[in-house]
């Protein structure tokens, strides 16, 4: 599924466009905001969190914006993932 979904547009306007394929925002979980350490990169549909140093898929965003999981303590969704 398209990463984008899991955002607003609001939300999707929040975030810096670099126009190399990332987008740049504030993590929906741990909420850092200096600087841009949330990032999406769009040709994966994986988002990186800078703060915690984790890589989340599109599901597992969403489950970071309900507060299901936090960004730290990152569980898998997907056991196929390896
Ligand atoms: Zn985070």
């Amino acid at each position: 599924m398209d990463i984008l979904k899991v955002f607003t547009q609001k939300e999707i306007e929040e975030f810096e466009d670099r126009g190399d394929g990332t987008l740049r925002g504030i993590c929906p979980a741990c909420g850092f905001k200096e600087g841009y350490e949330f990032v999406i990169f769009l040709e994966t549909n994986k988002a990186y969190c800078r703060q915690s140093k984790n890589t989340f898929s599109a599901l597992e965003v969403i489950a970071l914006k309900h507060g299901l999981i936090s960004c730290y303590d990152k569980q898998p969704l997907e056991e196929s993932n390896g």
